[in-house]
């Protein structure tokens, strides 16, 4: 067992079960989004360091040390994992607000379900025996095999960090593979301590290795490595379609978890309450940062007036804060860089023809060295305005408005992403056959933004490919093998057996 790394020593990639710094030194410092204030300094990758951690991945597969061990042991091991992270959850939600800025209550929130992630793939692990198949043919045996898919290449954001990491390393190691995980640049600190809980659990060297930096210079060579069996990424649209294409030259399977741009439907029959405090929390929890984000609000016209106007009216009261002030509701966005862009796609909106109803503006006083932007509503919006397609992924809402369920489900399915919406209605049928119609990759009726480990979660059209969570999100790391044993063989006689002329 190595020692975890400390913040002085930034000697933070784990590859090949030791704690390295960069190959050529370069180290990159963490600051904190509500303030500015210094978090860690980290190792800075290069290129050579993803050579290096696919190189010992490959060889730790190869070697059988973890792919070999039966599945039941593998499940075991991951329940442990969940145990020692809800023993050290008070550290890991503390580094995650660190980097985030997001309140530390949803950080807490964060680490119980990623133990449960962990606990739901340690229970998966432990019953994958395969399965038989009937051949019609009573002296052959058939069986289908699932196997470790190998090397994965593991890519995620910083959104939710060790969240959207551990959705792919659980499964993934549950399944037997090798992983390098190459966690968002902004967002590393939790990324590090599970290779420390990983490593103080005693996984074989090799199995698990953690590479850091800018995605086109450490993430890229996971995609075009021939020794890399798998990637899968959670990320932007765009950086998809690079690692996507990136990918194509190796054939290697590639899952993809995108963007999202979520509408949010109320029908005139919802419970107007609980439709109203669900659509906030749709768009304003944790700054509308969040892929399954309820972005577009589409309100059914008899109760439109009033159901937007106490919209805007409870989304100026929000209080915005750090992750540490308990009167805070919500934090700051990511970076300067994101803010930039957020303000960007509101005031083109703006110029577009929308109107903004609230927000629009970067935090104040003693907001002003985070990365603050109020809570923004838009409506009237022109049909087309890049507000209204792309996502912005910040605090911002536009409003739509409908009449009935035809256009309630042309106005749903409006968008080329495909990952969550919601339907309010307190008619069952009509919530029912709204959310069938609907081409997203999770509906909630009368809900907004809860997941289970247990239930699939992924996007239809460019919101992505392949699933995560759920026995679908396991399959992914498999190969599935048929086994077709002949214990009675015989001449088939196909080619007839003649004498030599
Ligand atoms: P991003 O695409 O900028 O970066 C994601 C990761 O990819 C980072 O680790 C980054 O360093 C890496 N990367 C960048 N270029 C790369 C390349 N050429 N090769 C390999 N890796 C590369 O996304 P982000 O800004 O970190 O995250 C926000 C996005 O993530 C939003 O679009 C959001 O919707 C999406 N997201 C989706 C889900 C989901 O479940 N579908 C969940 C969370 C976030």
């Amino acid at each position: 067992m190595t020692e975890a790394p400390s913040a002085a020593t930034p000697a933070t990639l784990f590859i090949d079960g030791a704690w390295v710094p960069a190959s050529d030194g370069g180290t990159r410092t963490i600051s904190c989004p509500a303030d500015g204030s210094f978090v860690a300094e980290v190792s800075e990758g290069t290129r050579e360091d993803t050579a290096r951690a696919i190189a010992a991945a490959r060889r730790a597969f190869d070697g059988g040390a973890w792919a070999s061990v039966p599945a039941p042991q593998r499940g075991d091991f991951l329940l442990e994992v969940a145990a020692e992270l809800r023993a050290r959850k008070d550290e890991f939600a503390r580094a995650e607000t660190l980097d985030t800025g997001k309140r530390l209550v949803e950080s807490e929130v964060d680490m119980d379900d990623i133990a449960d992630c962990f606990a739901y793939f340690g229970k998966l692990a432990g019953q994958d025996a395969g399965r038989i198949v009937d051949a019609g043919n009573n002296s052959v045996v058939s069986r289908i095999v699932y196997e470790p898919i190998g090397v994965c290449g593991l890519i995620s954001p910083w959104n939710y960090p060790l969240l959207q990491a551990a959705w792919k390393i659980a499964p993934a190691l549950g399944a037997g593979c090798s992983i390098v995980l190459k966690p968002s640049e902004l967002t590393p600190s939790t990324a590090i301590l599970m290779m420390d809980v990983l490593d103080t659990l005693g996984l074989p060297k090799g199995v698990a290795n953690l590479v850091l930096g800018p995605g086109a210079v450490v993430g890229a060579p996971l995609s075009e490595s021939p020794d890399v069996d798998m990637v899968s990424f959670t990320g932007g649209l765009e950086t998809g379609r690079t690692i996507a294409a990136a990918a194509a030259g190796t054939v290697k399977k590639v899952a993809l978890e995108l963007g999202g741009k979520n509408p949010n439907i109320v029908f005139a029959d919802a419970d107007f309450d609980a439709a109203l405090d669900n659509a906030l929390n749709a768009a304003f929890v944790h700054s509308g940062q969040v892929c399954s984000a309820g972005a577009r609000l589409l309100v059914e016209e008899p109760i439109a007036e009033r159901f937007v106007d106490e919209f805007v009216r409870r989304a100026r009261q929000i209080r915005l804060g750090g992750p540490f002030d308990e009167a805070a509701e919500t934090g700051p966005l990511i970076s300067a860089a994101h803010r930039d862009k957020v303000t960007a796609y509101v005031e083109k909106g703006v110029a577009e023809g929308a109107r903004l109803r609230c927000g629009g503006t970067w935090g104040e006083g003693d907001l002003v060295s985070g990365f603050y932007y109020t809570p923004t509503v838009l409506d009237q919006v022109t049909r087309g305005s890049s507000v209204l397609v792309e996502e912005a992924f910040g605090p911002v809402v536009t409003v739509e408005t409908f009449n009935g369920e035809d256009e309630a489900v042309e106005l749903g399915n409006d968008t080329h992403y495909g990952l969550a919406g919601a339907v309010w209605s307190q008619d069952a049928g009509r919530g029912q056959r709204v959310a069938a119609r609907l081409r997203h990759g999770t509906i909630w009726i009368n809900d907004f933004h809860p997941y289970l480990p247990q239930a699939e979660w992924g996007g239809f059209k460019h919101s992505g490919t392949g699933r995560e969570l759920g026995p679908t999100g396991f399959a992914e790391y498999q190969e599935a093998k048929h086994i077709y044993h002949n214990i009675d063989p015989a001449v088939t006689g196909w080619f007839a057996a003649r004498t030599e002329e």
